[in-house]
């Protein structure tokens, strides 16, 4: 059952005769784990329809529209457990929770259909996801390319400890795909980046590092936080693997950590059987507080991208303001985005108050309808600074290096009205312009 962590490519001993059979399941689409009585998306509809139905689990007893939330750690055996331990597909029958949970089923389905993808798997945060993810499809002396502004988390994930698991790391600017090429070794497995990054909300070109990757038969592995498959589905451009923080847009409510996996069933029941070992697999709870918030994404994304959006113009016209970081202006250096993002590029937007990081301090100390505090992607707005949040162990001049200016300010727009927001804002920004003269 359990895979050996090999080389995604297929360096297992048995290699060759395996490729074909496992090529030969990809053609199909082989989908799940779920039982008979989990809706199985149509893949034609669109995202607001499947983020509503696809994926719950309708209970035969007592016809509950919702999905019951299976709050148990193991499940009676039965002839069908029996046959799945000796026929080695006990991802596919309810056994014991770590393994797999009808609720688990549930939300995997749905967030598989919302990717675009055969299968997914729920982690109980995104770095789980993403530790899982690595250590699943690449193996010991293999070689991994991530950029050098990646999450903070999987910068320590890659610099602390892939090396003591024998793979090593290359940091490099993912938006230029020349020099994602140039990093590119023999050993090189796997390449790991964000669809849009935090908090400069660089876009690097999907599409056309997927192809890079695809000819040296690498995997690209995308996380796809910021954006959530309402806005981009990065296996519909060739990614391999979508990973997410589920702590953010997917759940929405900022009220669960939660991580995704997604991609072909191949590669997500290695990352499955990895899972298994490491243990970080999603509580039934925390899967019906998952699937709840997801049933709203599109809406949600939709607010929360027109409300980015409208600030990132109203600040950029703002005199107390010095730059603006958002997509939708026409100044952006990723205009790429724009060909492949669906309906908005999610609520982030990043901004520099004139007069450095004090006079920005002092900005977030008078905002009353967005909140302080780190983290991003829920219904309320956040804001925080990246020099005493993420980027405080950096000096000054390592972030200005890396784009991050005195006085910059990344605020999580949420799904307030505009108008509220824009007034809280304004008179944040205003105060400025009235300490700055007197
Ligand atoms: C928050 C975040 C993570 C880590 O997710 P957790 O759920 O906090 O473990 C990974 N990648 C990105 C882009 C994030 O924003």
């Amino acid at each position: 059952m359990a895979d050996q962590p090999g080389s995604a490519l297929g360096s297992r001993p048995n290699a060759g005769a395996e490729a074909q059979w496992m090529n030969d399941l990809e053609r199909e689409r082989t989908p799940g784990p779920r039982t008979a009585h989990h809706h199985t998306a149509d893949t034609t509809e669109g995202t607001s329809t499947l983020a509503v139905h696809s994926g719950t689990y309708t209970d035969p007893t007592t016809g509950a529209v919702g999905t019951p939330v299976f709050q148990t750690s193991t499940f009676l055996l039965d002839d069908a457990s029996y046959t799945a331990f000796s026929e080695g597909i006990t991802r596919d029958v309810p056994i014991y929770t770590r393994y797999g949970n009808p609720s688990q089923w549930a939300v995997q389905e749905k967030l598989a259909a919302l990717e675009g993808t055969q299968s997914a798997l729920v982690t109980s945060s995104g770095m789980a996801a993403i530790a899982t993810t690595v250590l699943a499809l690449t193996n010991h002396g293999g070689h991994i390319v991530t950029a050098h502004d990646v999450y903070g988390g999987t910068y320590n994930l890659m610099r602390e400890d892939m090396h003591t698991t024998g793979r090593s790391v290359s940091f490099v600017d993912c938006t230029d795909v020349a020099a994602v090429a140039a990093a590119i070794r023999p050993e090189t497995q796997m390449i790991l980046l964000e669809g849009l990054t935090n908090p400069l909300l660089k876009a690097p070109p999907l599409a056309e590092l997927a192809a890079l990757a695809h000819q040296h038969s690498i995997l690209l592995v995308v996380d796809n936080t910021l954006l959530s498959p309402a806005c981009v589905r990065p296996a519909e451009l060739g990614a391999d693997i979508v990973v997410h923080s589920a702590t953010k847009y997917l759940n929405g409510h900022s009220d669960l950590t939660a991580g995704v996996v997604a991609g072909s069933r191949k590669f997500i029941d290695r990352v499955w059987a990895q899972a298994l070992r490491l243990g970080g697999t999603l509580e039934p709870f925390s899967c019906f507080l998952l699937e709840r918030g997801l049933k709203t994404l599109a809406v949600r994304m939709r607010a929360h991208s027109e409300n980015a959006a409208g600030l990132a113009r109203l600040l950029a016209d703002h005199p107390r303001v010095a730059r603006v970081h958002h997509p939708s202006l026409p100044d952006y250096s990723y205009p790429h985005l724009r060909e492949y993002a669906k309906g908005g590029y999610g609520g982030m937007v990043s901004f520099e108050v004139e007069g450095g990081d004090d006079a920005a301090l002092r900005v977030m100390d008078r905002l009353r309808v967005a909140r302080v505090a780190t983290s991003l992607g829920g219904v309320e707005t956040l804001a925080s600074m990246p020099f005493n949040t993420s980027h405080s162990s950096l000096t000054q001049a390592q972030r200005t290096g890396i784009g991050i200016r005195p006085g910059l300010i990344r605020y999580s727009a949420g799904i307030e009205d505009l108008d509220d927001l824009w007034s809280d804002l304004e008179q944040a920004l205003d105060g400025e312009a009235r300490c700055a003269t007197a």
